[in-house]
C-alpha cells in the first residue's frame, strides 16, 4: 500500500476533532507497518478481523473484515485461515477462538476491556441462576467466555430484540446490559409482547455518555436531522431517536437515507463516523460521538508484533469444557437469528 493510497481513503476522515485528520505526512509514516503486516498475513495466513471502533488506520490499512461483533463473529465461522487476528477487546477474540477451537487466535491488546464485559462473572451468573431457575438466560455477546457458559443464549445488538421475542419462555434474565435489557422490553410491549425481562446492572461507558437533553438541544438547531441510536444507549435516549441499530445497521441506513440529503446524528462511537466519513461522504453528520479508550488502544504496532511473535498472553487459550458450552450458547443465537 502506498502512502498516498492509504492518504486517500483517510483524509476524508474526522478523527476526532474537525481539526485533527490524517496528514500525507501521518500516511508515510504509518506505510511501513501497514505493509509489514499485509506480508506478514500472507506468509502465515492470517486474516485480520477489526470492530468498526478500532483507528481508522488499522480499519482501511490491514483488516479484512471490519463490522459489529455479529458480522465479525461470522466471518470468525467462515474464514479458511489458518490464524484469525482481533484487533477488538477480548471478548471478541474470545467468541472467534470458541467458534475456531482448531485456529490459532491472537489478541493483540489483551489487556483492551469492555466496562460490559468486566461488570459480571461466571460466579455471578451461577449465583443468579439459583435465585431465577425459571429465567432463560440470555448473555449479551460482550460477555467473557466463562460467562457465556453459564448463560442459555446469547445475543449482539443486531438481533437482540428479535431474539428476545422468539424465546418460547417469557420469563428472561438479561444480562449484562441493563439498558440493552430495558430497550428490549419496551421495544416487545410496543409490539403488544409482554415479558418479564429482569436485567443486570452493567452498561457502557461510552454510550451511557448521551443524554436525552443534548437530542433536544440539536434538533432545536438541525430541524430535520434523523437521530440515530445504539441500543446500549439509555431508555430515555432511545425514546428519542429516528433509528435504533447495531454499528452495520447505522451505517447501511445513513447508506439508504443520504439521498434525502437530512443530516444524521449517530449517537455511537466516533468509529461509525469514521466509516461514513470515508465510506458515504454525501452524508452529512452533526453533533459529537464518544471513544471507546478499550477499542482505540488498539495499534498497527501492537498487531505487527503479535504476528510477528505472539506472546503467550496474546494467544487466546480457553479450557475445553467452557469453550464447549460456550459454543452451544452461540449457537443458539445463530439458529434464533435465522
Ligand atoms: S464501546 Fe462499550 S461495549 Fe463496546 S467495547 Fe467499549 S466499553 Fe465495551
Amino acid at each position: 500500500m502506498t502512502p498516498e493510497s492509504l492518504y486517500e481513503k483517510l483524509s476524508k476522515i474526522i478523527v476526532d476533532h474537525p481539526l485533527c485528520r490524517y496528514s500525507l505526512e501521518k500516511c508515510r509514516s504509518l506505510a511501513p507497518s501497514i505493509n509489514r503486516i499485509l506480508e506478514l498475513k500472507q506468509e502465515k495466513n492470517a486474516v485480520i478481523l477489526a470492530h468498526t471502533y478500532v483507528h481508522p488506520d488499522i480499519v482501511y490499512g490491514v483488516a479484512d473484515h471490519v463490522g459489529d461483533s455479529y458480522a465479525l463473529s461470522k466471518a470468525a465461522c467462515q474464514t479458511t485461515a489458518d490464524t484469525i487476528v482481533f484487533p477488538s477487546v477480548r471478548f471478541m477474540a474470545e467468541t472467534a477462538k470458541i467458534l475456531n477451537p482448531d485456529k490459532t487466535v491472537i489478541d493483540p491488546n489483551p489487556n483492551g476491556g469492555c466496562s460490559l464485559a468486566d461488570s459480571i462473572d461466571e460466579k455471578t451468573v451461577l449465583r443468579l441462576r439459583d435465585k431465577h431457575p425459571h429465567h432463560t438466560f440470555v448473555c449479551y455477546i460482550n460477555t467473557t467466555a466463562a460467562v457465556k457458559a453459564a448463560s442459555d443464549i446469547c445475543v449482539t445488538s443486531s438481533n437482540v430484540y428479535r431474539i428476545l421475542e422468539k424465546i418460547p419462555n417469557d420469563k428472561i434474565y438479561f444480562l449484562p446490559d441493563q439498558y440493552m435489557g430495558e430497550n428490549a422490553k419496551n421495544w416487545l410491549k410496543k409490539r403488544g409482547i409482554e415479558k418479564e425481562i429482569l436485567v443486570y446492572p452493567g452498561s457502557c461507558y461510552v454510550h451511557e455518555e448521551f443524554e436525552p437533553e443534548a437530542i433536544d438541544l440539536l434538533r432545536m438547531q438541525h430541524e430535520n436531522a434523523i437521530v440515530i441510536a445504539h441500543p446500549e444507549c439509555k431508555p430515555e435516549v432511545i425514546a428519542k431517536a429516528d433509528m435504533i441499530g447495531s454499528t452495520s445497521d447505522m451505517q447501511k441506513f445513513v447508506e439508504e437515507r443520504q439521498v434525502e440529503k437530512r443530516p444524521f446524528l449517530l449517537l455511537t462511537e466516533c468509529g461509525v463516523a469514521s466509516r461514513v466519513n470515508a465510506e458515504v461522504p454525501e452524508a452529512r453528520l452533526v453533533g459529537g460521538c464518544t471513544l471507546c479508550k478499550y477499542m482505540r488502544s488498539n495499534s498497527l504496532a501492537a498487531i505487527e508484533e503479535a504476528l510477528e511473535n505472539p506472546k503467550p498472553h496474546q494467544l487466546i487459550d480457553i479450557e475445553p469444557s467452557i469453550r464447549k458450552r460456550a459454543a452451544k450458547t452461540l449457537e443458539r443465537m445463530f439458529e434464533y437469528a435465522k
